[in-house]
């Protein structure tokens, strides 16, 4: 018998783990691999590939700001 195959007649498998997807979380198999296709759009790892990273010359040209992460949230003194 082959139940996984009744959900709307095609089984698409998960794009993050290659399972089965369910019906709720198409086409992604759970919750959480749904939250990981989202968390690579929003984190980047989909990113257009504009950024001039292979420049070297660039680094010098572009001095970084120290990230302050103390100071935003232990302001009282
Ligand atoms: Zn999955």
């Amino acid at each position: 018998m082959n139940s996984a195959n009744d959900n709307e007649g095609k089984a698409v498998p998960c794009p993050i783990c290659k399972k089965a997807a369910t019906l709720d979380y198409r086409p992604f198999c759970s919750k959480r691999c749904a939250d990981l296709d989202l968390g690579r759009w929003l984190g980047g790892t989909y990113a257009i590939p504009a950024a001039p990273s292979d420049d070297p010359d660039e680094e010098e040209e572009q001095p970084r700001p120290r990230p302050r992460l103390i100071s935003l949230e232990g302001e009282d003194e």
